[in-house]
């Protein structure tokens, strides 16, 4: 099949090509797929898309009038595609449902250390030839309260993670997962959660219920000095209010690999850019808050995954075999 990459980057070509023993033909394209980029799509059966392309619904009727009849998500989430407008169009969607989970709760894990330990700030200092420990004091993670928001696949593995530091675990889910009751964490509800951690980690995913789960009202219930980590979606946390939070001290840590707008922002070197966003730039200006361009999921096994069932996907369409991870609403 002819498939158009959008928002590829080095380690997608390499990878992708790596993998292709069913032979696709792979148009890799750098643009993010949009209104303007559309047609890149001509004389394509299929699309392969990533976090940060649009795929609405006029977009999807535009894919369809070019022929495109499957769209392969080469991620977990599709927060970002409208699967009612692709059900009408008789396009399928399949994504990959688990790539390393490991490899993004281990990124949360490196956001609190980070910001704990302050090693970023060591790493620079020492080089500057600085040797001075003055405001570099972290807190011991020992017997620390950590609150998980969402234990599915990534959620599990960060628990088992800050158990094996000896922190003591509250989750909130709908759906408790009995594996993590045997191991001792506790599951509340999420206004308990929100008052009694230390750190707060996010790991479900966006849907209309999550959107801004973390909003003016959450931070208001937060102990002060509280640490939030979020490698999930970015529209989970109301940015604005996390920098009021962050003013007025509920927030002493604020890590974040996602953010709501990142759109415009992530996987760019914008550095002799003007930055438009003044919420991310004043989120930038703090010294205790650490971003990262969404890149939980960038390890050499994750990539490798990704590659390897997104195109066993295309592969299982055109056999016409049954599409194990298709993505169908009701
Ligand atoms: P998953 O589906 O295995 O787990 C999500 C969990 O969230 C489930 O247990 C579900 O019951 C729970 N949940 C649903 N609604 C909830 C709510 N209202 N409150 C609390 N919990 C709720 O997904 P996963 O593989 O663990 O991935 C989680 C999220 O991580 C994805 O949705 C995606 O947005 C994000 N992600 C980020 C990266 C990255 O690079 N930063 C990579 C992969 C995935």
């Amino acid at each position: 099949m002819k498939v158009a990459f959008f928002s590829t980057k080095s380690y997608d070509r390499d990878c992708f090509n790596k993998h292709n023993t069913g032979n696709h033909e792979l148009i890799f394209l750098e643009a993010a797929l949009n209104k303007d980029t559309i047609n890149l799509t001509q004389d394509c059966d299929a699309v392969c898309a990533f976090v940060n392309d649009h795929l609405d619904a006029t977009i999807i009727k535009k894919l369809k009038h070019n022929g495109i009849k499957i769209i392969a998500m080469r991620c977990a989430g599709f927060n970002n595609v409208d699967l009612n407008a692709a059900k009408a169009e008789n396009i399928k969607v399949v994504r990959v449902p688990s790539y390393s989970p490991m490899a993004v709760a281990e990124h949360a894990v490196a956001l609190i250390l980070t910001l704990n330990r302050k090693t970023h700030k060591a790493y620079n200092r020492v080089r500057e030839g600085n040797f001075s420990l003055e405001r570099l004091t972290g807190f011991d993670l020992y017997g620390k309260t950590v609150g998980v928001i969402g234990t599915g696949k990534i959620g599990q593995f960060f628990c088992k993670i800050m158990l094996g530091f000896g922190c003591k675990l509250v989750a909130y889910d709908p759906y408790p997962n009995s594996d993590l009751i045997a191991l001792g964490i506790n599951y509340v509800a999420l206004d308990e959660l929100l008052k009694t951690a230390d750190i707060i980690s996010l790991h479900c995913p966006l849907t209309p219920d999550t959107e801004h789960i973390i909003d003016k009202q959450a931070f208001s219930k937060m102990k002060k000095g509280t640490m939030l980590i979020n490698t999930s979606r970015g529209a989970l946390i109301d940015a604005a209010e996390a920098v009021e939070a962050l003013k007025n001290k509920t927030l002493e840590y604020l890590g974040i690999d996602v953010y709501e707008q990142e759109e415009k922002l992530f996987f760019q070197d914008l550095s002799e850019n003007i930055i438009m966003d003044d919420v991310i730039s004043r989120l930038i200006s703090f010294p205790n808050v650490l971003i990262t361009s969404h890149q939980g999921f960038l390890t050499h096994e994750a990539l490798n995954q990704i590659a390897t069932v997104t195109l066993q996907n295309l592969t299982a369409f055109e056999h016409g075999e049954t599409l194990e991870n298709e993505i169908t609403i009701q």
